[in-house]
């Protein structure tokens, strides 16, 4: 038998099961297992779905079907003709379709959907039969189709473009239908007569035919194969294709297509669909959640037409609560949504999100998949389900990605600032934290206003995929209309975006470039600032802080983290400020304690000044005098991070920048620098000259200046041995390690040792102790130091990976100036990323892999670390776990996703070792 190419599932079996999601898509896989599984057999409507091996085929073939697929597909049709007592395209009693997309990973709202296939001039009277003689449903159906279908079929996968927003099929045919209702003084659509709606389909039907040239296909085989061949074409659909980008999924994967049995909700008041989460995707609480819309059709939910109603008491929020719930209106087929809802997560042991019609008091299961949540959501499930026993702490600790952990290090409001402020419009609460920035009305002005550097706010009147790049840029988004489930309310969230969606009070004038709510009008570029978590909009910039100190969530999740990982993780900061709040993030040690940067920002002018007399000293003699002077400062500074990580080790690093970047080019400070100095300006002036290079990135930096100036590296050691015999008087338990930047052999390293070791010596002596307990080593960030590192390592107790300079020097591009190719190297796929983020470990990797080899068989109890920018990021972390690392080092904010990603690399490991 050849290649198997449409699986059916539907009357308790299946052909698919949730593992073949590669084959079948999320939505195909699902579809198979909750209609199939032995422990499931929910009622789904029968169907099948035809595997995204046929889409790979329809792009290597010239928009081609493999041989027999029409035979399988015809097969697999008369399956679920049989299943359900009707036949496609028979007159009398008609089987409608859908036909849908789904890829190996959700992508909501990028690909088509099109509903109610099947229904031509001559199966509309077995339609009005079947629904007990309600034609004005069948006729809403069929204007539906006439819709969806010539938008979708006749014209996207077409591949015609319309010059503008307004001259599109779908929007002409909305025009058609907006001036009937306004004739007949209609409200809503539902208020449409059947008689309206017959006339309806055959104006839309000649606009058709006037716009595309083309007829509207009659004939239901026609109408399959163009929702197929649509829903295959638009995985190369423009937005699809963004998003894939954005999300990172190949471009190979696919999508494949299911066709099934429809089942509707708008067949009067006794049927509605709905959208629910087994537990609340906005805040984690195992609560059932969701919204449902009483006589409408699924794509009225998600396409946020109509505001939703609540599924029961807990779905309530300020928004809706006039609203009557389905528990109430339909107790019978809330219980029994209840119940699966329960039986999908135990099974799945995951939060499902899914999708319900009820037709005529009966529930059918369309869809579910695992929910996408925000970050809060996600920490809080996983250590919920932890609890319940649903999943052990190892899958907890995978349910939460690097980046949904970010989410909760973001800033939220500050309450002070916010509850000085009335909101001056409510919404639904569709993306939590906060959020503050200019308002820009299209798609398009959000991503160029984002490239300018400027923060800005999303506002539209509802979004739709096509606005999926620009509220990618925005910092936050805020609709008018919309529920919870509705599109940007679902991207939101997964992104982990401020959003608020149905603000109903708010009016949206795109053309005046503004929005109003009650007497307030916004205008484009004024700021806003929106608090996802309650739904208020604010005018204007209010104050913004860091939410995750008071957590306890997040601090028992991340509790969990230290019980797996084995990499320790310490953090980069050079003031006691940024050590004390690494230490409330975890941080066990600094890794990086840059010395410089107390010559940088606030209270660095005293400092800064001592520095400069040091530099342009010319004479051994004025040098120290200069370095006296400055002590007293270094060693305030080291004591102070020292002290704030009692306890933990603390690395030190030497001077490391080419001593001409401070030299000053004010002229009043020169003059003031030349009279403290008693040389002329010109002296000054001619001094500062001499330090200048060509190439000071290469030039006289790191060790050295201190084999050159023996006394610089002599003072700041000596101010470390203070610092810490000084706190060791002090009953603490300091443990520095002194770190020698940009060395290249081992001989600089022994030269600056031996001062070491007499500064050492000298302050025990004043100090009258016996020990300070220390370390010294060195940064490997030359790739030569990365050769010759097993002759380092015979001096260096540690060696501290520097792989921000690594990679420049390994790659020979200017970590400074990389921006200007960089976007071309990416784009044309000759680097996959930027490898100043993410390291490149097949050539700095295994530079890195080669330094810790030969530096451990050197020295076995090698200490090796990391303290370049790559430390803070999740696949760095995990090839630094796994090529064997002792610790990272990060700024304080990555130190809680540093924690994650190194538990999620021994998982991963265990996984690797031992396959499921
Ligand atoms: C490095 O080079 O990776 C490093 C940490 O040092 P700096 O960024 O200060 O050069
Ligand atoms: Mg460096």
């Amino acid at each position: 038998m050849g290649r198997k190419y449409v699986y059916s599932f539907g009357g308790g079996k299946a052909e698919g099961n949730e593992g073949m999601k590669n084959l079948l898509g999320g939505k195909g896989a699902n579809l198979a297992e909750m209609a199939g599984h032995k422990s499931l057999k929910l009622p789904v409507p029968p169907g099948f779905t035809v595997t995204t091996e046929v889409c790979t085929y329809y792009y290597e073939n010239k928009k081609s079907y493999p041989k027999g697929l029409a035979k399988e597909v015809l097969d697999a049709m008369k399956g679920v003709e049989k299943l359900m007592g009707r036949e496609f395209g028979d007159p009398d009693n008609p089987l409608l379709v859908s036909v849908r997309s789904g890829a190996r990973r959700s992508m909501p709202g990028m690909m088509e959907t099109i509903l109610n296939i099947g229904l031509t001039e001559k199966t509309i009277l077995g339609l009005i039969k079947q629904s007990g003689g309600n034609g004005r449903f069948v006729y809403d159906a069929y204007r539906r189709l006439i819709m969806m279908y010539s938008d979708v079929v006749m014209e996207k996968a077409a591949g015609i473009e319309p010059k503008d927003d307004e001259s599109g099929i779908r929007k002409q045919l909305e025009k058609i239908m907006g001036k009937m209702k306004q004739e007949k003084g209609c409200k809503s659509d539902t208020d449409l007569k059947v008689e309206d709606l017959k006339k309806l389909c055959a104006l839309f039907k000649s606009k058709i035919k006037e716009v595309l040239k083309k007829d509207f296909p009659d004939e239901p085989n026609e109408q399959l194969w163009g929702g197929i061949s649509a829903v295959f074409a638009s995985w190369n659909g423009k937005r699809a294709v963004s998003y894939r980008r954005i999300e990172g999924i190949p471009d190979e994967w696919g999508t494949a297509v299911t066709v099934q049995t429809m089942v509707f909700g708008n067949m009067g008041n006794d049927s509605a669909t709905g959208v629910a989460f087994t537990r609340n995707p906005g805040n984690g609480e195992n609560k059932f959640y969701g919204e449902y819309l009483i006589n409408a059709q699924g794509e009225d939910v998600v396409a946020g037409i109509r505001t939703p109603a609540p599924i029961n008491e807990y779905s309530k929020s300020d928004h809706d609560k006039e609203l009557v719930t389905l528990e109430k209106t339909m107790p019978k087929v809330y219980k029994e949504l209840f119940d699966i809802q329960n039986r999908l997560e135990k099974h799945y042991r995951d939060m499902q999100d899914i999708e319900f019609t009820i037709e005529k008091d009966r529930l059918f299961m369309l869809q579910c998949r695992v929910g996408k949540r925000n970050g809060p959501a996600a920490v809080r499930m996983a250590m919920d389900m932890l609890k319940e026993k649903l999943i052990k702490k190892e899958e907890a600790m995978m349910r939460v990605s690097p980046g949904q952990l970010e989410e909760l290090l973001h800033p939220i409001i500050d309450p002070k600032a916010e509850a000085a402020q009335k909101p001056i419009v409510k919404g639904l609460p569709a993306g939590p934290g906060g959020a503050t920035g200019q308002v820009v009305f299209s798609a398009k002005d959000a991503v160029e206003w984002a490239k300018q550097g400027k923060s800005v706010i999303l506002v539209r009147e509802e979004t739709n995929p096509e606005d999926v790049e620009g509220m990618r840029a925005a910092r936050a988004i805020l609709t008018a209309r919309g529920g919870m489930t509705s599109h940007a309310a679902l991207v939101a969230r997964g992104w982990g975006k401020c959003c608020i969606v149905g603000c109903g009070a708010l009016h949206v004038d795109y053309a005046g470039r503004k929005f109003s709510a009650g007497d307030k009008t916004i205008k484009e570029g004024d700021w806003v600032t929106l608090n996802g978590t309650k739904g208020n909009v604010y005018v204007g910039q209010l104050a913004m802080m860091d939410a995750s100190e008071e957590n306890k969530i997040l601090m028992d999740f991340l509790k969990v983290c230290d019980s797996i990982k084995r990499l320790g993780i310490r953090t980069n900061a050079d003031t006691p400020t940024d050590a004390k709040k690494a230490r409330q993030f975890g941080a066990e040690g600094i890794g990086l304690f840059r010395t410089e940067h107390m010559f940088y920002g606030k209270g660095s002018d005293e400092p800064l000044f001592m520095l400069r007399e040091m530099i342009v000293s010319k004479t051994e003699a004025e040098r120290k005098k200069a370095l006296d002077k400055l002590f007293p400062y270094v060693k305030k500074d080291i004591k102070g991070a020292i002290e704030a990580m009692d306890g933990f080790p603390v690395v030190i690093r030497l001077l490391d920048p080419p001593l001409h970047e401070f030299v000053p080019r004010d002229p009043a400070k020169l003059e003031q620098l030349a009279k403290e100095l008693n040389i002329s300006l010109d002296e000054l002036s001619s001094r500062a000259a001499a330090l200048h290079e060509s190439n000071p990135m290469m030039g006289h930096r790191g060790v050295r200046l201190g084999v050159t100036y023996p006394e610089v590296s002599a003072m700041q050691i000596r101010a470390i041995f203070e610092a810490a015999a000084e706190l060791l008087q002090e009953g603490k338990n300091p443990y520095p390690e002194i770190m020698v930047p940009v060395v290249c052999d081992v001989k600089e390293l022994k030269d600056q040792l031996a001062i070491a070791q007499q500064i050492y010596q000298e302050v025990l002596t004043k100090y009258g102790i016996k020990k300070i307990k220390h370390m010294f080593g060195t940064m490997i960030e030359i790739p030569r130091a990365a050769l010759v590192a097993g002759k380092i390592a015979e001096v260096a107790q540690f060696f501290s990976y520097g792989t921000n300079d690594l990679t420049q020097m390994g790659f020979g591009f200017s970590r400074d100036d990389i921006g200007g190719f960089l976007p071309d190297y990416i784009k044309k796929g000759i680097l996959p990323a930027d490898p100043f983020q993410t390291i490149d470990q097949e050539g700095i990797g295994e530079l890195i892999k080669i330094g810790i080899e030969r530096g451990r068989k050197a020295r076995k109890d090698l200490e090796v670390g990391i303290c370049g920018e790559h430390g803070g990021e999740p696949r760095s972390i995990e090839f630094c776990h796994n090529v064997g690392m002792d610790y990272v080092s990060c700024s304080p904010f990555r130190v809680p996703i540093a924690r994650l990603a190194a538990a999620q690399a021994v998982i991963k490991e265990g996984k690797r070792k031992k396959p499921a």
